[in-house]
């Protein structure tokens, strides 16, 4: 069997390592890079830490609006379908790359396989929203990791057949690289003490940052809170952008660039408070057990509020001073709740299903 996966942005590069290495030895595997983010904080820095192999094929599409990132991925995507000749291409997740190069391979009569499939937070103004829906309904096999997946998918008629609950990829990667975070140095580099109490904050979602007058209020809420208690903000390359432009800067606020995974990692596993419009930090939030707000109106990941510690705070700066108040105040943190499946085998559930294996027992108690 030949499997070409494609990563292009962040939040692939931790979906994709682990199904490649379950795959090892039973398929031959090719990579490809769309170079949706090519920035080494945004990109190189996970192939290290994750230990992925260096792409096979670079499409270096770049910095450009969707629809022009998904017209080059079509068109330089092609040519590699047709030199490779797949029997899989495995896509991941919601961004650009994703639905492209789903897309590139179904016309091309390779049998698509999205991990992360069935996620619907019931907004279509958002693209990832729309990537998700046309990436399942490109896709031969559809890898969930929650039952709200499944029942999302059947709703849109979508065969069972092809329906496979695998559990979550992320943690994966998250259970192989923990024992490698040091939250405690992760403070140090950033020159904090290292037993510090801290609120770490993330925030990339166009409707978010693109909005002028939010991101502002939003910063002043951080600002107040980081009088209390520092507040460590990575900062997006698109926020960054943003706030660039507007040559803001949130007093108090630590504003970093993006960290690799381990450090960011380390941060999470330790923060006080998460704060949030990110799927997959939802997602570690709830496997670590740590409070998590959501700075969003709605969650394709329902259950990281139902099961987990996730709580959507709408967009809302003034319930998010709210939420952050009462979070910082509650006394103790409960053993967290996981979700089934979020064991750290989903992508050998997902190598098995591939290679028509059957399937892999969840991890026992
Ligand atoms: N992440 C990281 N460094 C950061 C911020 C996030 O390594 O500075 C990781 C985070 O731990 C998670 C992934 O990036 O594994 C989430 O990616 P992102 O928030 O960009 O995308 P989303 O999950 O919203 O699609």
């Amino acid at each position: 069997m030949k499997v070409l996966h494609v990563v292009g942005a962040r939040p692939n590069f931790m979906k994709a390592a682990p199904v490649m290495h379950a795959l090892e030895g039973s398929a031959e595997q090719r990579l490809v890079h769309t170079g949706q983010h090519y920035d080494p904080a945004m990109s190189r820095v996970f192939f290290e830490e994750l230990g992925m192999p260096r792409p096979d094929v670079a499409l270096e599409v770049g910095a450009a609006p969707a629809s022009v990132q998904t017209g080059r991925i079509l068109l330089r995507l092609e040519p590699v379908l047709e030199r490779e000749r797949p029997d899989v291409c495995v896509v991941y997740g919601d961004v650009t790359s994703t639905v492209a190069a789903a897309l590139a391979a179904a016309q091309h009569g390779v049998g698509v396989a999205h991990v992360e499939a069935g996620l619907r937070c019931g907004d279509r103004t958002m693209p990832e929203e729309r990537n998700r829906v046309l990436t399942d309904h490109l896709a031969a096999w559809l890898f969930t990791h929650s039952p709200d997946a499944d029942d999302n998918l059947a709703s849109e008629g979508v065969s069972p057949a092809r329906v496979h609950r695998v559990g979550n990829v992320m943690v994966d990667t998250l259970r192989r690289l923990l024992p490698r975070t040091d939250s405690g140095a992760a403070l140090r580099r950033l020159g904090m003490d290292p037993a510090a109490r801290y609120v770490l904050a993330t925030l990339h979602r166009p409707a978010t940052v693109d909005n002028a007058a939010m991101l502002r209020e939003v910063l002043r809420v951080l600002a107040e809170v980081a009088r209390r208690v520092p507040v460590i903000f990575p900062v997006h390359p698109r926020t960054r952008a943003r706030l660039g432009a507007r040559g803001w800067s949130a007093s108090g606020v630590l504003l970093t660039a993006p960290l690799g995974y381990l450090d960011f990692l380390s941060l999470q596993r330790s923060a006080a408070v998460v704060v949030t419009d990110s799927g997959g930090v939802q997602e570690e939030t709830t496997w670590l057990g740590v409070p998590c707000l959501t700075f969003r109106d709605s969650t394709e990941r329902p259950i990281t509020v139902t099961v987990g510690t996730n709580a959507v705070v709408g967009r809302d700066p003034g319930r998010l001073r709210e939420a952050l108040r009462a979070a910082l105040s509650a006394a103790g943190r409960p053993p967290p709740r996981r979700p089934p499946l979020w064991d750290g085998r989903a992508a050998e559930r997902i190598a098995a299903v591939l290679s028509g294996a059957g399937t892999v027992s969840p991890e026992g108690p």
